[in-house]
């Protein structure tokens, strides 16, 4: 069997697996409440909710048009 010639450096093991660790393709993760894309584990930047509870409550910057 053919050896290594030389032992590969802590970088070049760490690019090789965090190729691997890297998510693919866009964020896999959807908020329930409002359908935004959220990282997994993570509570919504848009609506601040996190398993369909509300968590953290919305900053309303802008006045919502109130409908009847
Ligand atoms: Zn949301």
């Amino acid at each position: 069997m053919p050896q290594p010639k030389k032992r590969h450096s802590n970088s070049r093991q760490g690019k090789r697996r965090f190729s691997n660790y890297r998510v693919k393709g866009k964020t896999p993760g959807r908020c329930t409440s409002c359908g935004a894309a959220v990282a997994p584990h993570r509570v919504c930047p848009e609506c601040g909710s996190y398993k369909g509870k509300v968590v953290k409550p919305k900053k309303e910057k802008k006045a919502k048009k109130e409908q009847e």
